[in-house]
């Protein structure tokens, strides 16, 4: 009986690991499986079984029945087909919908005389919705005596362990304050956070061997005193386009318009904004960029105070007095910072 089952796979050989790369070739995620489940579905039909879309909730769901005489066992065979997001088919999954079909193509071909029934389930978003506890729940798998599935991985082998799964999601609220002028006015969300995480590693060291306990942070705001983010996307700028810029209260070009009118390359490249104003002054800002070092270009017949400016901390501190020419500048390598320099002959 095993050879021939053995034989009855091995005859479908070309078929299955075509689906399979087929399916591997286009990850489909999330319940919208759609060519995966077709594309098996399509092979239970020409192989007798009769097949039922959309099961249990889901439109790439399926249940495909094969019945040899009555009054069997009912043989469940599950199989998934989502890829994983930003991965494609990193878990095998390409390899179920052809595997299980395999198995139950062979099984109903097997010549048993005794009676039984074939159900195979395609099952999908495994990766995200979980889709079986959902098909459950909406009346699939009842009628099931046993349920096999497989999964790949880098042996053949049994895998007995079954985990029973829950699930919360935890928001963290705190009290927003400026983290430089009163941060004893705040609350930091964030804290509440990390001494959670502490906790569950506190708890680690009392559970059962078989308990297995994981989190992420789905969803960071960043600062608690967020600051204006921009970007800005020009190279020179006109009039007009000043005028419309103050108007949208560009922080920086606000700052470097107050410098006087003699506004010339202004440029962004990749979130460093720089502009001049004559020879009067000279101004960097680096925006996100954490730069630990940078040369200014400035002219040699004149001298400048350099300045840092963390606009985060809001100080001021000067860097170097009567710098002149290429000047080479050592920076804190944080974001948010802008140099100045001005002249000071
Ligand atoms: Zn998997």
């Amino acid at each position: 009986m095993k050879e021939q089952l053995f034989g009855a796979v091995e005859a479908q050989r070309d078929n299955l690991t075509a689906m399979a790369d087929k399916i591997f070739d286009h990850p489909e995620y999330e319940g919208e499986e759609v060519m995966a489940s077709g594309l098996l579905t399509d092979y239970l039909k020409d192989n007798d079984f009769e097949v039922e879309m959309g099961v249990g909730g889901f439109k790439t769901a399926f249940r495909a029945v094969y019945e040899h005489g009555t009054g069997g066992p009912v043989i469940g065979i599950l199989c998934e087909y989502d890829a994983l997001k930003g991965l494609g088919h990193g878990c095998g999954h390409h390899m179920q919908g052809p595997s299980c079909l395999g198995a139950a193509i062979a099984l109903k071909n097997a010549g048993l005389k005794e009676p039984f029934k074939l159900v195979v389930y395609g099952t999908p978003a495994e990766e995200t919705l979980g889709s079986k506890c959902e098909m459950i729940k909406n009346g699939c798998f009842k009628e099931l005596d046993v349920a096999f599935m497989m999964h790949g991985a880098p042996n053949t082998c049994t895998d007995v362990k079954c985990l029973a799964q829950n699930s919360y999601t935890v928001t963290f609220k705190g009290k927003r304050a400026h983290a430089a002028l009163a941060p004893d006015k705040g609350k930091s969300a964030f804290d509440a956070l990390l001494v959670a995480f502490n906790g569950v590693e506190f708890l680690r060291e009392h559970v059962p061997d078989d308990v297995r306990m994981h989190y992420t942070v789905e969803e960071l705001p960043g600062p608690i005193e967020p600051v204006e983010s921009w970007i800005m996307k020009m190279t020179h700028v006109s009039d007009e386009e000043k005028e419309q810029l103050l108007q949208q209260g560009e922080p920086f070009v606000k700052a470097m318009l107050r410098m006087g009118d003699e506004l010339v390359d202004f440029c962004n490249s990749e979130f460093v904004y720089q502009g001049h104003c004559g020879q009067e002054a000279y101004l960097t800002f680096y925006d996100l960029r954490t730069c630990a070092e940078d040369v200014l270009e400035l002219p040699e017949a004149h001298k400048y105070r350099v300045e840092l400016i963390d606009t985060w901390d809001m100080t001021r501190t000067v860097l170097l007095e009567n710098a002149s020419g290429k000047t080479k500048l050592t920076l804190p390598g944080k974001e948010g910072t802008a140099v100045l320099a001005r002249k000071v002959d």
